[in-house]
C-alpha cells in the first residue's frame, strides 16, 4: 500500500454529502484530495471553506475527454466515484440523462483509470459508490453481496450496469471495488431526500415557522446510516488487500412513518399526525417496500462498524436543523 501521507486521491462528486466527508477524511490522514467539479457546481464554496486545501478541476463524468485529462494529470492512487445523478425521483424523469453519467459515465471513468494503471505500472485503486437501489425489488431481506440485481427504476439500473463493470474491471486486475451504500443521512443531506425534508419540517413547524409536511409512501422501510460511518468503509475497502463488493448496511430498517415520528419527537411536537399529509403526486411510479442490508462481510473482513443507530442520527439531523433556524 502506497504511503498514506504521500498518497493522492482524486473524488468525482466531491461537492455532495459523501464527498465533502472523505475530502475531510483523508485530508486527516495527509493524503491530497483532487476533486472533479463542473461548471456552476453549487456545492464548490461550501466544500472550499471546510477544506480550503482541495485542488479542484474542472470536468464531469459526461465528457470522455475531460476525464482522460484530469486522470492524466494527477495519476491519482486512488479513484472515489462518488458522482451521478443522485436521486431514484430524478431519474424517473430523466432516465437518458441517469444512463449517461451515472451508467456510462463509470465506464469512462473505469477506463481512464485502467489506462493510467497499465501506462504508469503503478497500481490503482478504485471505489464506486453503488446502491442498494441495485437490489429494487429484491425477493430477500436483508440482502448481501450474492443477493440478485432486481432494479427497478431508471436509477437503480443505471447503478447495477455500474456495479457489474466494476467487477469486469477488477477480473482485468484492477484494485475495483463497489460498495452497495445503503442510505447513509447527515445534516448535510439535501432536502431532496426524505430524511432532511422531515427534520426541516419538524424544526420549522416546531418553531411554527410552517404548518404542514407533505410526504408520499410513508411505509416504505429503508436502512438508514450515518454518511461519515460510509464514507470510512470506502476507505477501509480501497486499502484492503482484495478488491471485493461490500454491502455498507446497519441491518436495520425503519419506515418513513418511523422517521417522522422520531424527528417530530425530538422537536417537542406531539400531535405530528395533523401535520402531515400524504399526497399521491409524491408517490414513486414503482418503489422498493423494504431495503435492509447485510454488512457481514465487511465486518468481518474490514473490520467496520455503523457508529450511529436510528434515534441517534434522526436527533443530529433535527438539531442541526434546529440550530439553523433563528432564534425564536
Ligand atoms: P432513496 O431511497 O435514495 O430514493 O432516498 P429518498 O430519501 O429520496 O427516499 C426514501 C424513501 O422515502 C422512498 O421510499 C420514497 O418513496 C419515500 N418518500 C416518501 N415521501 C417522500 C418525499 O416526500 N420525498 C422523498 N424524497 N422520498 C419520499
Amino acid at each position: 500500500m502506497a504511503a498514506l501521507s504521500t498518497a493522492s486521491a482524486l473524488l468525482t462528486g466531491i461537492t455532495g454529502q459523501d464527498g465533502g466527508y472523505l475530502a475531510e477524511h483523508l485530508l486527516a490522514e495527509g493524503c491530497a484530495v483532487h476533486g472533479l467539479v463542473h461548471e456552476g457546481d453549487a456545492g464548490v464554496a461550501d466544500l472550499l471553506r471546510r477544506c480550503p486545501s482541495v485542488v479542484l478541476h474542472q470536468g464531469n463524468l459526461a465528457d470522455e475527454a475531460s476525464l482522460a485529462a484530469v486522470v492524466a494529470a494527477v495519476e491519482p492512487d486512488e479513484v472515489y466515484n462518488l458522482a451521478g445523478i443522485s436521486s431514484v425521483a430524478f431519474s424517473w424523469e430523466q432516465p437518458v440523462v441517469t444512463a449517461d453519467v451515472t451508467a456510462l459515465g463509470v465506464a469512462r471513468l473505469l477506463e481512464q483509470v485502467w489506462q493510467l494503471q497499465e501506462r504508469s505500472g503503478k497500481p490503482v485503486r478504485f471505489v464506486q459508490a453503488s446502491s442498494a437501489e441495485i437490489f429494487g425489488d429484491a425477493e430477500v431481506a436483508p440482502q448481501d453481496e450474492d443477493t440478485p440485481l432486481r432494479p427497478n427504476s431508471p436509477y437503480g439500473a443505471s447503478k447495477a450496469f455500474a456495479h457489474q463493470l466494476v467487477g469486469v474491471y477488477r477480473g482485468r486486475g484492477l484494485h475495483a471495488v463497489s460498495a452497495i451504500l445503503y442510505n447513509h443521512e447527515s445534516p448535510r443531506r439535501p432536502p431532496t431526500f426524505v430524511t432532511r425534508k422531515i427534520t426541516r419540517s419538524a424544526a420549522r413547524i416546531s418553531r411554527g415557522l410552517e404548518h404542514e409536511l407533505v410526504l408520499g409512501n410513508l411505509e416504505a422501510r429503508r436502512d438508514w446510516g450515518w454518511a461519515p460511518d460510509y464514507v470510512d468503509a470506502m476507505v477501509r475497502a480501497a486499502r484492503h488487500h482484495v478488491a471485493a463488493d461490500y454491502v455498507v448496511a446497519t441491518g436495520q430498517a425503519h419506515s418513513v412513518r418511523d422517521f417522522v415520528a422520531a424527528a417530530f419527537a425530538r422537536a417537542g411536537v406531539d400531535d405530528w399526525a395533523g401535520r402531515v399529509r400524504v399526497d399521491d403526486a409524491l408517490v414513486r411510479p414503482a418503489d422498493a417496500a423494504l431495503q435492509v442490508g447485510n454488512a457481514a462481510r465487511a465486518h468481518r473482513e474490514l473490520g467496520w462498524q455503523p457508529t450511529v443507530r436510528f434515534e441517534e442520527l434522526v436527533g443530529r439531523m433535527v438539531d442541526a436543523d434546529l440550530e439553523a433556524l433563528p432564534p425564536a
